[in-house]
């Protein structure tokens, strides 16, 4: 399909082909589905929203609430104000969730309006909380729009009492509700009581019930992000999503923060469990050192198949710099390492891996595309492909073994529910990993060489 992809790579620096990242309101809906019985609302046209829930309903197989202000002509040329006033109204009338948190689209954005002074001119009723982001989607990705709609949520909400909650805050950066669940055990293993802020278990991962609720039992509470300014300290996972809202933290209610990569792999995870017993202060517990360790056997014993193969991974900044540390600690050569966010920490940190490992002639870009990694890819090819859904052209067209990581996985089953994060993510990770090598192998050896035994 996509074999008309020329190989010759032209300088480009206003056009993005098959883009890979998507715009700022999707990562504000899907953090506000991590609140409690919160209704994100989209202040733009109804035709924003529909796609915005649609690419996180297909991802993780569950229904995306939200709200739209439905622009027409007239909101476009007067302003949103009057559609924001009617839509939390019948909202809150119809609905009845326990907040609202609203964000912009790129019309509401171009045409000026002032969310701050028409949420603060609103009737909201006596309990109810109404919040807003701004998402621009001309600028930075749905990592950015995540990112501010936790600033948003706390710059309205969070308080500071002044007596301790003796709670760590838990910033997971973008993560599927597996690998919420993920941290939440490793929190609990090392006896550290914690907020997590968002939290999509419960959400984003509701068991069959045979009953709908139309506001799970899940999500972080509104009392439960009021109280992070009286937390001990924030543990922030992922720079690009949880740098801003930590330091928001830092400096709205002086709570400390260690920011760490997200605990993708044996290292990155090392740094969440070490910060974790800083606080706990107590030994690491036997059941995540075994964990551990059979994560590095299995990396041992499979690293006959997987060394020097080289690898090319793709997707959200945070995620690809924990996969492309678990692909250099199973010993494959990350031969391009891209993002769609345009930012340039990202190209730095994952520059630091290559030099950390001395791997060297691989190449890292933020604000890539996957049309320029499909090109890299037809002048040196790679023997893996590690990342979302959008590079199975690719990979069809280069005959790749192929891993889904990331988001969005909307071709697959079941990935939301399961972690890439810990110890057990990453032996779930490079047991895909091994096993697309050794099918490959497989697929194309000759009949005699065919090994039932390995
Ligand atoms: S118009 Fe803007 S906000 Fe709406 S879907 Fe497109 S990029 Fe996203």
């Amino acid at each position: 399909m996509l074999d008309l992809t020329p190989k010759e790579v032209m300088a480009r620096t206003a056009l993005r082909i098959n883009p890979c990242k998507t715009c700022q309101p999707v990562g504000a809906l899907f953090c506000a589905l991590g609140v409690r019985k919160c209704m994100p609302h989209s202040h733009g046209s109804q035709g924003c929203v529909s796609y915005h829930r649609t690419v996180l309903s297909r991802h993780f197989k569950e229904p995306a609430i939200a709200a739209s202000s439905s622009f027409t002509e007239g909101a476009s040329v007067f302003g949103g104000r009057s559609n924001l006033t009617t839509a939390v109204k019948n909202i809150f009338d119809m609905y009845n969730p326990d907040i609202i948190a609203v964000h912009t689209t790129c019309l509401s954005e171009t045409i000026g309006d002032d969310l701050n002074s028409y949420i603060a001119d609103l009737k909201i009723p006596e309990g109810k909380k109404v919040v807003h982001c701004n998402t621009p989607s001309y600028a930075g990705s749905h990592i950015m729009g995540f990112s501010n709609m936790m600033t948003g949520f706390m710059s309205y909400l969070t308080k500071k009492t002044g007596a301790s909650n003796g709670k760590t805050a838990i910033f997971p950066g973008w993560a599927n509700p597996g690998d919420i669940r993920q941290l939440k055990k490793i929190c609990s293993l090392m006896n550290v009581p914690i907020i997590m802020f968002p939290d999509h278990t419960g959400v984003m991962d509701a068991p069959m019930t045979g009953k709908y609720e139309f506001y799970p039992e899940g999500g972080t509470t509104i009392p439960e992000i009021a109280s992070l300014g009286d937390c001990k300290g924030v543990v922030a996972l992922g720079e690009i999503a949880s740098l801003a809202p930590a330091e928001m933290m830092k400096k709205k209610w002086e709570v400390p923060f260690v920011m760490l990569p997200q605990p993708i792999g044996v290292s990155f995870t090392d740094q969440f469990v070490m910060a974790l017993r800083l606080v706990s202060k107590t030994e690491v517990p036997w059941e995540l050192e075994e964990q551990r360790g059979q994560l590095v056997d299995l990396m041992i014993d499979a690293h006959q198949w997987v060394y020097g193969k080289k690898v090319a991974i793709f997707g959200d900044p945070d995620t690809v710099e924990g996969l492309t540390s678990l692909a250099l600690e199973m010993g494959l050569v990350p031969k391009y390492v891209i993002t769609g966010t345009p930012k340039e920490e990202f190209t730095k940190k994952i520059n630091r891996l290559f030099s950390k490992y001395s791997v060297t002639d691989c190449k890292a870009k933020a604000n890539s595309d996957l049309f320029e990694l499909h090109q890299w890819i037809k002048n040196e090819p790679v023997d893996l492909l590690i990342g979302t859904t959008y590079g199975k052209q690719i990979a069809k067209a280069e005959d790749i073994p192929f891993v889904r990581a990331g988001f969005p996985v909307l071709d697959r089953y079941g990935g939301p529910l399961m972690p890439i994060f810990g110890y057990e993510g990453g032996i779930r990770m490079a047991e895909k990993i091994i096993g697309a090598l050794m099918d490959r192998e497989d697929r194309d050896c000759a009949d005699e060489d065919l090994e039932i035994v390995m």
